[in-house]
């Protein structure tokens, strides 16, 4: 307590009289604004986008400005400026949201982003609260959604959080946008979480009188740009790993039909990379689902993985969804593609009575459950879809996955209100909150015929 009197009578002398290089006293020299870039070889040619939350404000937003009338968005835009050109000497291909004090719609920001397509985004903020009262100040991360659905967010977010934490010497959290959005998230986040990784990071609070001294400071300032930078360095050196789909067969795209396929066996593959050189794949991380089954793999070789998805794939429409690790332990975003089998004459009506019929043999419920799925992939709005979730529902029980039976049923309620199927629910889910759903990065299938001699059988 008794130092923190000390320190802020000195930063008073120092504000006072002009004299500020170097006084901040950081325990660590870490932070000392000696960036070299020439050692941070692998960012160079990295796509980052910088956005400095808000702007144009300052006179008319209260909530955002803090004592002694400092505002977040000057912050802001004062931090990721010096981020940007420490970024830039190390040759990375940075983007800025704004460089001046400017009004900026988020859905601008947002358009930016995704048409600049970067590996990461940063949503750079500093925090305010209703609390000002109470001294509160901590760092804290946003991520979309959670962590299983945006997995390289969080290890970015880790990664950052510990900077902040050496640098601010109070202990913060990551927390998921849901919590102040609860609906939604942010739309920053939002709106580009097919598109890369994101963060917003809110390195403590302007509204709390202690911080807001020290973020008026430009040395704070540039070390905090040095915490995001340090951030950045280490989860590009982990490399970014991607994937592309392969399948055997011929896709169409000619008909009304989405990557259309006409072979019922065809062989399907994840090609994995780590997203850096020298750096493998942790072939066990794997993780993948076929229209939300988990499905096993077999390593071809030590990127090559064919996918087992069980006999044949039925009529209708298919996803697979998936994510991995590289040897540093880097995950991938999780990813999605999608393909359909041809879909002839009668394949719906016979794939509904077959898989109804298919459910009711211990034996054959998987493969039942499977034709539901692809006769509901092609019916989702029909009379009879509420009757196929019920099944489908059903079927996951059955075979113990209540994961998925919960997760059908609770659809089913909230999706199909007048469905018979789902009245029978009414007691069950009464005030049941449907969960939020995150596809996945869509990456592209080819065809590979090559492929043909890796079958899983
Ligand atoms: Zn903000």
């Amino acid at each position: 307590m008794l130092k923190n009197k000390v320190i802020i009578l000195l930063l008073l002398i120092f504000s006072i009289t002009g004299c500020g290089a170097g006084f901040w006293p950081f325990d660590s020299l870490k932070y000392s604004g000696n960036v070299n870039p020439g050692q941070y070889e692998w960012l160079k040619g990295r796509k980052i986008f910088l956005d400095p939350g808000h702007g144009g404000k300052g006179d008319s937003d209260l909530f955002r400005t803090g004592p002694g009338g400092i505002t977040e968005e000057e912050i802001n835009l004062k931090v990721a400026l010096i981020l940007y050109d420490m970024l830039k000497k190390t040759g990375a291909d940075v983007r800025i949201s704004r460089k001046r004090d400017v009004d900026i719609s988020n859905q601008d920001r947002v358009d930016m982003v995704n048409e600049f397509n970067p590996d990461l985004f940063i949503s750079i903020h500093h925090n305010g609260t209703a609390r000002r009262a109470d001294d509160v100040n901590y760092p804290l991360i946003f991520i979309w959604g959670n962590r299983q659905v945006r997995p390289l967010s969080y290890s970015f977010a880790e990664m950052l959080l510990e900077e902040f934490q050496n640098l601010i010497e109070v202990k913060g959290h990551i927390i998921s946008d849901f919590s102040v959005y609860r609906e939604t998230g942010t739309r920053v986040l939002r709106e580009t979480r097919y598109t890369c990784p994101g963060v917003i990071g809110e390195f403590g609070f302007f509204s709390d009188s202690k911080h807001a001294l020290r973020l008026r400071d430009l040395h704070y300032n540039t070390a905090e740009a040095e915490a995001y930078f340090y951030a950045i360095a280490e989860f590009f050196e982990r490399g970014l790993p991607y994937a592309e789909v392969l399948i055997s067969s011929t896709i169409a795209n000619e008909t009304f039909l989405y990557n259309m396929i006409t072979d019922e066996k065809p062989v399907i593959a994840i090609k994995a990379y780590s997203g850096m050189e020298g750096v493998g794949i942790d072939r066990k991380s794997l993780n993948v689902t076929m229209d939300g089954f988990n499905v096993n793999y077999k390593a071809a070789s030590d990127d090559l993985f064919i996918i087992d998805y069980g006999k044949k794939i039925y009529p209708g429409g298919h996803n697979l969804r998936f994510s991995f690790k590289n040897s540093r332990g880097q995950s991938s975003m999780i990813y999605i593609t999608g393909f359909t089998l041809e879909i002839k004459k009668g394949d719906y009506d016979r794939l509904v009575s077959e898989g109804i019929r298919y459910l009711n043999s211990w034996r054959s419920r998987k493969e039942g459950l499977k034709m539901l799925l692809s006769a509901y992939s092609m019916s989702t709005t029909e009379p009879d879809a509420g009757r196929l979730l019920w099944n489908i529902a059903r079927g996951f029980k059955l075979i113990g996955d209540t994961v998925n039976s919960e997760y059908y049923y609770a659809k089913l309620f909230y999706f199909y209100p007048q469905s018979r199927f789902s009245k029978k629910l009414s007691c069950k889910y009464k005030g049941y909150r449907f969960p939020v759903e995150y596809n996945g990065k869509y990456t592209g299938i080819k065809s590979e015929p090559l492929l043909l001699d890796c079958s899983v059988k």
